[in-house]
């Protein structure tokens, strides 16, 4: 019998235009084993909990979105997932080969370029990556990464152009879900964002979602 391989996952968002170029779907994954101070995915660390989905439920979702040029893998730590990731992709591009994809990591290219069979796989088949930890010590407010230690590591030609242009915070994104909650995506610009803004918003009265939710 085939195994089904399943991926945990702590939220996703089919539509976002900081996390990457252009108009991407987003995954955060959960667990992570690294524990960078400052981290603004807190509740994405813990290995347990999560919305499990079985690769072919992501590539179905993935390939239902047609404004999207591609797919940010973010977490968590996508390069703990990185077998099921990497069959999500070829899943995909089965029926979408054009499919664009950027993920992030906590660990250096190098070192992942050194990882097992699974992390090789889903290094081979990413357009772009942005690697290293948060280190809040340097926190920068540069495109898609929190810290000038991270860097923008074009893979393929895809996305290559872009290590060219400013390197300036593309910001973040607030949406408003079809429950009526809110969520909200990116990389912040400065130290604490993130507080900040769970507490502007709840003195008005929202609440921010941060968990994933299975819809069927
Ligand atoms: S690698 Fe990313 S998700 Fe993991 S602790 Fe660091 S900032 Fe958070």
């Amino acid at each position: 019998m085939t195994e089904t391989p399943l991926l945990s996952v702590a939220r996703r968002l089919d539509h976002c235009t900081v996390l990457g170029p252009g108009n991407r779907a987003v995954i955060w994954v959960q667990g992570c084993p690294l524990r960078c101070r400052g981290c603004v995915a807190a509740e994405t660390l813990p290995f347990e909990g999560g919305t499990a989905y079985t690769v072919a439920e992501l590539a179905d979702w993935l390939c239902s979105l047609p404004d999207v040029e591609g797919v940010t893998l973010s977490g968590g730590e996508p390069f703990s997932q990185a077998a099921p990731l990497a069959a999500l992709l070829d899943a995909v591009r089965a029926r979408r080969p054009g499919f664009g994809a950027m993920a992030y990591s906590g660990f250096r290219h190098e070192a992942l370029r050194r990882g097992d069979r699974g992390q090789q796989a889903l290094l081979r088949r990413l357009d772009l990556l942005v690697d290293g930890p948060y280190v809040a010590a340097r926190h920068a407010a540069l495109r898609w990464r929190g810290s000038a230690n991270q860097r923008l590591v074009a893979l393929t030609d895809r996305y290559a152009h872009l290590t060219d242009e400013p390197d300036t915070s593309a910001g973040v994104e607030l949406s408003l879900e079809t429950d009526g909650s809110l969520s909200w995506a990116g990389v912040p610009p400065t130290p604490g964002f993130r507080e900040g803004l769970e507490e502007q918003l709840a003195a008005r009265g929202f609440v921010l979602h941060t968990q994933a939710r299975r819809e069927a």
